[in-house]
Parts: structure tokens; C-alpha cells; sequence
């Protein structure tokens, strides 16, 4: 603890203030700590530990605000620390912390079914289940199409990012670090090619037509239980696939009995300005994954789905320790209330409204800045060598990090690790986003 805990976060101001060398000294003791004792594997994008945090500012433990923009991978999509959030979770914590669903039963897991019934996309009955993470989420969703069709197969897309649990690595596309020496992996998964417009330069219908005939051919329709497929690609690089690919994907999946899964952690729950990004595209899936954004910080996710495939399996086959946990059940429940209290899915296209233009004129300034694309406030630019489109991950890792200097807080993503995404929270005021803007603009020039 330092004396700076003794202010509560919701006094942070909202601004960008660095008062010591990036890493600051406090940290750089922490630092030492933690590599004696936490495994190497779990590595860290910057060098600094947070403290404390609020709306779009995180606060180190040396004191300098930064400007989030990454918002812990997307979950902090209604500002940290929201204070509808935090009351919801501490009035549950003094009531029911822990009581297990699947012995006494409690109302705040109801009801976060009951939203996301309402509010994933699709008039039809639907059912969930909730628990812990995104990854076991999709093993849940995996295991469930299974049981409904039966039928083994699981087809993913090049690019998709799912997980890091078994199953999970074996649906993931990248190899480095997130498979690789971690096998033998979970059989029957296929990769198949998707939609990438800046590199592949195909439309949607002739992505489609690729993807199902690599489905037919290589596959078999008929030994497909699932597709599953993120309708923006978060750790691919913000990937938005090319119009009418995904609704292809789906009516075909549809017309052959395969399950369409939308695994929408990274990009669902209000990042994108509506509540899922399925809905930009015309899909209404027959199950939908959310994890990272739902309950404010607090660890829960979900498979929600046609009711007829949630209740297939049997009872007994479903459920968790710790899974639909009250307390962040009750951040959820806060969160879907916050989402409309403050119309904050208008605030997603407000933040598209200043990066993209933005972005672009960036773009036209420092030409390693090949594209710019994403929806709402999931907005990504990738970078590529002068001219070409080979991928330019060093001047990503410099970009991160002179941003990081200077208090902006940047994420990297892509298969090539050449993209940098912006998925700041909903919170974030005009302001704060230009500046960070100009931060960025300065780090580009600087290379
Ligand atoms: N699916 C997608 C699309 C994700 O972005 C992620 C996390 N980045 C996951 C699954 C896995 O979620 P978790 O880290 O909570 O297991």
C-alpha cells in the first residue's frame, strides 16, 4: 500500500500526468519481486503495476496517470471502477459471496440470463449458462453443439484467437506464444480460411465461398458439430471480415445442421455500439459467448443460445465451482443497467467518430500505417513496411512503447504482431482520446 490508497480511485482526475521515469521507481521493486516468484510465462506488456483506476485513467503505483486505451483487453468497457459497478458488487459481497448455483440457487444468475436473453441477437427462446472465463466459455459452447448435433467436428477460423485452455489452444491460430510446446492439442479441429479484406482482397462472397469449400471438401459437413467464429477478430487484429462473409458462413452452417457460434469476448457487450457486434453483420447465431465486458472487471462469462441446443445436455453436464459467482453476477446485472441508463451504446460510435478520422489522417502522414478499420470503439491500425504489405511489428513495439513513456497505454494484437488496437472504455471523454492521439502522432514521428 501507498499514501496515494488513502484517496479513493472515483478521485482520480481524469488526465494524463507522468511524474516519474516510465518505469517509475516503485514498480521497478515490484518488478524485482515478481520475477522471483511469478512464473515466466505469464509476461506483461508494460513495465509499470497498476494501483488504482477510474473512468479512463489508470494510475501506477509511482503515481503517473495514463491514459488507457486498452481498457484490460476491452473489459473495462463502462470505465474502471464505475461506481454503479462497484456498489452492485460490494452490496452482494455482504449478502450471498458464494453459494454455488448448481446447490442453493440465487437470483442474480436468473437475471443475467434473463438480459442476456433479451439482448443477444435473435427473437427466439433463449437459455444460458454462465461461468468463469472467455476460454471456458468456448469449451462450454464446444461441448454443448456437440451433445446437440452429435457430431464431433469443431471448425475455426485462421486468425481466430478462443483460449488458452486445451481445447481452447487447439481452436487458437497463432502458434507463438500461445501454442506452441503446449501440445498434444484436443483433436477434430479445423482451421479453416476466413475473411482478412486488407490482405486476402476478396469480397465476402467469394471469402464465403472459400471457407465452405474448405468445409465440404476437407471436413464434411456432416461431421461438423460447430462453426465458431469471432465477428471482429480481437487478437487476430481487430479482422473485420468483408460484407456478407459471416451471413454466408451462417446460412450455410444453418442449411447443414452445423451450430453457428459467435464467440463475441472481446467484441460483444457494447464495444462496438450495439450490444453484440453479430448485429452489424446480420447474424443472429445460435449461440452467442461473452465474457471480458459483461460484469465491469469481475470475472464471469457466458454461452447464451437457442434454447432447444442450451438443453441438450443433461442435468448435471454443465456448471462450475465458482461459475455465475454472485457477487459478479451482480456487476453484470449493473453493467446491462449502466449500458442504458447512459445510452453508453451511443457512446461506442461517438469514439468511432474521433479515431477513425483520426486514424486516417494519421494514416496519410506516416505511411507504414496501411489500414484502419474496426467498428465502434474496437478500432485498429496496422502497420506494414513502406509500400508493401509486409507486416512492421517492430514499429508497433516502438509505437506501445513510446506511448507507454509518455502515458498512453496501447495494445498490440495480430497474427503478424503488427496491428495496434484501440478499444479504450466508453467513459473516455473527447478530450483524453485526442490527446492520446497526439501522443501517438508524436511516437510515429518519432521512429
Ligand atoms: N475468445 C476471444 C475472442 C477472446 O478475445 C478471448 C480473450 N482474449 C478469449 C476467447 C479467452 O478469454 P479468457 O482470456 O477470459 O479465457
Amino acid at each position: 500500500m501507498t499514501d496515494t490508497m488513502t484517496a479513493t480511485a472515483t478521485s482520480i482526475v481524469q488526465e494524463r500526468r507522468i511524474v516519474t521515469a516510465i518505469p517509475g521507481p516503485k514498480s521497478i521493486a515490484l518488478q524485482q519481486r515478481r520475477l522471483a516468484v511469478v512464473a515466466a510465462g505469464v509476461a506483461s506488456a508494460l513495465p509499470i503495476f497498476a494501483e488504482r483506476a477510474h473512468g479512463a485513467i489508470v494510475v501506477d503505483v509511482d503515481g503517473n496517470h495514463f491514459i488507457d486505451l486498452g481498457a484490460g483487453i476491452g473489459v473495462m468497457t463502462i470505465g474502471h471502477t464505475d461506481e454503479a459497478v462497484v456498489a452492485a458488487a460490494a452490496e452482494q459481497l455482504e449478502l450471498l459471496t458464494h453459494a454455488m448455483f448448481t446447490i442453493t440457487p440465487y437470483e442474480a444468475y436468473v437475471r443475467v440470463a434473463e438480459l442476456l436473453a433479451e439482448h443477444t441477437p435473435g427473437d427466439f427462446p433463449k437459455k444460458s449458462v454462465l461461468l468463469n472465463s472467455g476460454a471456458e466459455a468456448v469449451e462450454n459452447a464446444v461441448k454443448i453443439a456437440r451433445l446437440f448435433t452429435r457430431r464431433s467436428g469443431v471448425a475455426v477460423l485462421d486468425h481466430a484467437y478462443h483460449g488458452r485452455t486445451n481445447l481452447t489452444m487447439a481452436m487458437t491460430f497463432k502458434a507463438m506464444p500461445y501454442k506452441t510446446g503446449f501440445g498434444p492439442f484436443a483433436p477434430s479441429i479445423f482451421h479453416a480460411p476466413g475473411s482478412y479484406p486488407f490482405r486476402d482482397g476478396l469480397s465476402g462472397a467469394e471469402a464465403a465461398a472459400r471457407t465452405i469449400t474448405y468445409l465440404e471438401k476437407s471436413v464434411g459437413a456432416s461431421d461438423l458439430a460447430c462453426v465458431v467464429a469471432e465477428p471482429i477478430q480481437g487478437e487476430g487484429g481487430f479482422v473485420v471480415p468483408a460484407d456478407g462473409y459471416l451471413v454466408a458462413l451462417q446460412h450455410w452452417c444453418t442449411a447443414n445442421g452445423v451450430v453457428f457460434i459467435a464467440d463475441e469476448v472481446q467484441s460483444g457487450m457494447a464495444r462496438t455500439g450495439k450490444y453484440f457486434a453479430s448485429e452489424h453483420f446480420g447474424l443472429e447465431p445460435d449461440m452467442v459467448i461473452s465474457a471480458k465486458g459483461i460484469a465491469g472487471g469481475l470475472p464471469i462469462s457466458a454461452v447464451t443460445g437457442r434454447a432447444e441446443i442450451m438443453d441438450a445436455p443433461h442435468p448435471g453436464g454443465l456448471g462450475g465451482t465458482f461459475a455465475g459467482n454472485p457477487v459478479a453476477a451482480a456487476a453484470a446485472i449493473a453493467v446491462f443497467g449502466e449500458i442504458e441508463r447512459r445510452n453508453l451504446l451511443a457512446e461506442a460510435s461517438r469514439i468511432e467518430s474521433i479515431l477513425k478520422p483520426a486514424l486516417r489522417a494519421l494514416a496519410l502522414k506516416h505511411q507504414i500505417i496501411g489500414d484502419v478499420r474496426g467498428i465502434g470503439a474496437m478500432i485498429a491500425i496496422e502497420l506494414v513496411q513502406h509500400g508493401s504489405l509486409e507486416p512492421n511489428p517492430a514499429a508497433v513495439a516502438a509505437v506501445t512503447a513510446y506511448a507507454a513513456r509518455h502515458g498512453v497505454i496501447l495494445l498490440s494484437a495480430g497474427t503478424f504482431g503488427n496491428v495496434i488496437r484501440f478499444l479504450p472504455s466508453l467513459a473516455i471523454s473527447d478530450e483524453l482520446l485526442r490527446e492520446a492521439i497526439g501522443v501517438i502522432d508524436d511516437a510515429f514521428a518519432s521512429l
